[in-house]
């Protein structure tokens, strides 16, 4: 099977066999509630239509077929998310023999080459430098603090995850000033609608900044809200930059042997501050690459996603991939306290997981 066909093969799945994938229900047809993770949508503004095989959000101006669907859910590039869907489909990667669909032989082979070389993503590398020079002007304030202290974080916390807290918006002005528009713009910080002479921050004021650091350095951010009123300003991402693994340094050090995996850079915090290191990310499967995967094995990986139905689906679409990796992971269930997350779990007033 050529490039040309698997596209095409893998674009006629219906929404409703790639949303099983992902481990969400999408209906055959019409309007539901937009189920990309980015975007927390009040009424529906998702439509499925041509089939069942062509999707659009007419909020977050995107639409497609099945391989645009994974890209935008799993917020990644396209040769990663047609190999991913391949995968899911039990077509081999790389080669040209595949079990045909419609046969039982459905399951994912174990892969002994990881998919390194597909994951690579086709952007600028994270602007450090500016990103830095953000966070220095973004000091943790009152407000910040008192929202933070509300769900239950400590300061230690606080201070190991160098979490701040957004200014006015005309720091964007200020960095424009000292870095260039075009650089400004490149690292995701601006809205789309921008210009050199109409800038605006697609983080809000006052909104608490949390970073991203690999390596020590700061590749990410996002920003929550102080508020619930205004969904769609609780929790902000960079404009047009990949979602990343939060914490991901955890990966790369030797000592750590016990980690959780977690919905979310609030969930990873609050099981860190309940003694178990975690990393957290967005989405039904992991933006995982080969050499993150290859990390975890030999570690006891937990998984703490969501204990709801969603969170359950998540849980076990989760685990099938650790698994092709050779990555053995512990789903955790729900504590008895009747907590729907892990921060859920910390506000109860619990000290360790
Ligand atoms: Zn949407």
């Amino acid at each position: 099977m050529g490039v040309k066909e698997s596209t095409q093969a893998l674009n006629s799945l219906t929404l409703e066999t790639v949303g099983s994938f992902l481990g969400i229900q999408l209906p055959a047809k019409g309007m539901v509630r937009c189920p990309l993770p980015n975007h927390d949508d009040g009424t529906p503004s998702f439509e499925i239509r041509h089939e069942g095989r062509r999707w659009v959000c007419y909020a977050c101006n995107l639409s497609g077929g099945a391989i645009d669907f994974v890209m935008a859910y799993h917020n990644t590039e396209f040769m990663m998310a047609k190999t991913w869907l391949m995968d899911k489909c039990g077509y081999a990667i790389g080669g040209n023999k595949r079990h045909p669909s419609g046969t039982k032989n459905l399951k994912a082979k174990p892969r002994s080459q990881p998919i390194e070389k597909n994951t690579e993503v086709h952007e600028s590398p994270p602007d450090k430098e500016l990103y830095q020079e953000l966070l220095a002007r973004a000091p943790l304030r009152k407000t910040g603090l008192e929202y933070l202290q509300g769900r239950g974080i400590s300061n230690p916390i606080i201070d190991r995850f160098s979490i701040g807290q957004m200014p006015s918006t005309s720091v964007v002005h200020e960095l424009v000033k000292e870095f260039g528009f075009e650089r400004v713009e490149t690292s995701g910080l601006l809205t789309k609608n921008s210009t050199p002479n109409w800038l605006r921050s697609i983080l809000p004021q006052d909104a608490v900044l949390f970073p991203y650091i690999e390596g020590g350095e700061i590749t990410y951010f996002q920003s929550r809200g102080l508020t619930d009123t205004d969904k769609s300003s609780r929790w902000r991402n960079l404009n047009h930059r990949r979602m990343r693994i939060y914490n991901i340094d955890i990966l790369r050090n030797s000592t750590i042997n016990r980690l959780a995996i977690c919905e979310g850079v609030l969930d990873a915090i609050s099981s860190t501050q309940l003694g178990c290191e975690a990393i957290g990310f967005i989405g039904a499967s992991a933006p995982f690459s080969g050499s993150d995967m290859i990390s975890l094995r030999g570690k006891q990986v937990e998984i703490l996603l969501d204990w709801d139905d969603a969170g359950e689906n998540r849980a076990t679409a989760l685990r099938k991939d650790l698994n092709r990796f050779g990555v053995s992971a512990t789903r955790r269930f729900a504590p008895r306290s009747g907590a729907k997350d892990v921060n859920d779990y910390l506000r109860e007033g619990h000290t360790s997981l």
